[in-house]
């Protein structure tokens, strides 16, 4: 039998940080649907946040700036956690191998991006997520106690007696897993748009899980789209322009060739990025054009290849060059601050369950990420899980009472198109500046195709897997912005802008 102590379904940073932390005397399975780094941790560019051996900056203005990102919705509670513990995970990814930039003196070389007031973001050039995903990777590989499962979809889950069971499809066949205590480290929702920087995973498996489970799920609608997505719209997942290029002062510019920023928000270029992904919207709807471009050739060309390697070469394929072309760049979806509710430490709201990284919903972000937060949360939380479950696990039942799974055997493959019609509608009714009029129409759509694939009986591959994830998803998120559309004049997710020091044109 397949019985563990704790079934971790992901391994982002968020499962595997959590599967590390946990007592080497738990018997742990990790599962990832696709090969191991197809994830949005091993995506991250810009870095990981946090004031570690930083006299001049301090977790207080840390939690200063990711409230002022977060439209000062943010879980006060969740947020001193996450700014004070920060050392605590940086320091522990340094000692585990995670290689930082440094300066010719020997510190760690913490970069700006937008929102920050403090250079507080660790990075490894412009790939700090495949650096962190490796590093984990590397040691969690070496932990006796720790088995992991790659190319395996968990199909669904289900409560039992003593805790958990999982349907997987592994090398073709179903397979059922046992656990006391699990963790939902499954990612984000991006594959719910036409357009967005997430990984091909990112399908919101857990998040579906859970609400199936009746798990409580929190704020879904508040989505980020990130302002400067490389835009190239013959591809569904947008190679992403980090952040820090802006940091490192490059220009946002017009169809005309015109920074536009100064007319929408006093902190220019280095606005959240809600504020800039809205402006550049208003900005489109102004000109009747949307191209836009990041343009930072005023800079050292040796400085841009050194810093952006990744970025430079990824351009370089498509024929930009950086250091002397501007870069096409649009909004496009890129990471949700909501998910399951968990409190501080990622206890779901239903006993054992525990959700951490991009699917949870710890409330540290507000209505809007600060950069490089989320990696931080990722391994924060993690590790709280973690703690939690060492010290429950002491008093866990020794039996597994396994639950019994329906394989829908012989059952029909789900009708072609859901996906793609899900997609459609997700991009013409919530992106960026929600499209009211069509909110209604667009939950209708989305209801009638969730009934469909809840109700009916088809075969269980990763074609209904998914579709089903996306639909209940898309269900969730416009049930939510409609409900906050009806109740008040303000549209979901509006941004808080700084008065502009030119007028709005
Ligand atoms: C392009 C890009 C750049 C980013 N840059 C930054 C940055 O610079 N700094 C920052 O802080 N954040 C950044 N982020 C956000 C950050 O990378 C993610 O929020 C974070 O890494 C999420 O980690 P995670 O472990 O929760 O999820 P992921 O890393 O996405 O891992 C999810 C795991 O769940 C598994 N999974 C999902 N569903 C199933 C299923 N049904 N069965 C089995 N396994 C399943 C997947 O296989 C995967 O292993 C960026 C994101 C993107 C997309």
């Amino acid at each position: 039998m397949n019985n563990f102590d704790v079934i971790i379904c992901g391994a982002g940073a968020a499962g595997l940080y959590g599967a590390y932390n946990l007592s080497r005397d738990l018997n742990v399975l990790v599962i990832a649907k696709r090969e191991l780094t197809l994830c949005n941790s091993s995506l991250a560019q810009g870095g990981i946040a946090g004031v570690y051996r930083s006299p001049a900056d301090s977790p207080e203005k840390h939690k200063h700036d990711t409230f002022v990102a977060g439209g000062f919705e943010n879980d006060p509670a969740a947020t001193d956690v996450l700014v004070n513990e920060a050392c605590i995970d940086i320091g522990k990814l340094i000692e585990l191998g995670a290689d930082f930039d440094k300066k010719e003196d020997g510190d760690y070389h913490r970069t700006l991006e937008g929102g920050h007031g403090m250079h507080r973001i660790f990075h490894h050039a412009d790939s700090t997520g495949f650096e962190i995903e490796t590093t984990l990777l590397e040691t969690v590989k070496k932990l006796p106690n720790v088995t992991i499962w790659e190319n395996t979809l968990v199909c669904d889950m289900a409560k039992t007696p003593t805790g958990f069971s999982f349907l997987m499809l592994k090398d073709g066949e179903y397979i059922t897993a046992n656990s006391h205590f699990a963790i939902l480290a499954t990612g984000g929702i991006g594959r719910v748009y036409e357009y967005t920087t997430n990984s091909a995973i990112a399908t919101g498996d857990g998040i579906a899980m859970a609400y199936r489970l009746g798990a409580e799920i929190k704020n879904l609608s508040y989505i980020q789209f990130h302002p400067t997505a490389f835009n190239d719209h013959h591809t569904r997942e947008c190679f992403l322009i980090s952040e820090a290029v802006r940091g490192e002062g490059a220009y946002l510019k017009n169809c005309n060739g015109e920074r536009f920023m100064q007319h929408y928000d006093k902190r220019l270029e280095l606005a959240p990025r809600d504020v800039v992904s809205h402006s550049i919207i208003f900005e489109a709807n102004r000109t009747g054009s949307k191209n836009f471009y990041l343009d930072i050739t005023h800079k050292d060309p040796e400085f841009i290849r050194n810093r952006f390697p990744m970025i430079y070469k990824n351009l370089k394929d498509v024929g930009i060059d950086m250091t002397t072309d501007m870069i096409p760049i649009y909004p496009c979806q890129h990471y949700l601050m909501g998910g399951i509710k968990v409190d501080t430490y990622a206890r779901t709201t239903i006993p054992d369950l525990y959700a951490c990284g991009e699917c949870s919903c710890t409330g540290v972000h507000g209505n809007n990420r600060l950069a490089s937060n989320s990696l931080l949360e990722a391994h924060v939380f993690s590790r709280r899980a973690a703690a939690d479950i060492n010290e429950k696990a002491k008093t866990a039942p020794k039996a597994y009472a396994p639950h019994i799974f329906d394989l829908h055997e012989n059952a029909p493959k789900i009708p072609h198109g859901y996906r793609t019609q899900i997609r459609a509608i997700m991009q013409n009714t919530y992106f960026v500046i929600p499209n009211v009029d069509e909110l209604m129409n667009g939950l209708e759509q989305v209801t009638d195709i969730l009934t469909v694939l809840d109700n009916g009986v088809f075969e269980i591959n990763r074609d209904y897997v998914e579709a089903r994830s996306l639909a209940t998803v898309a269900y969730i998120i416009l049930t939510e912005a409609f409900k906050i559309c009806s109740e008040s004049e303000e549209l979901p997710n509006m941004p808080i802008f700084e008065a502009p020091d030119e007028d709005r044109y």
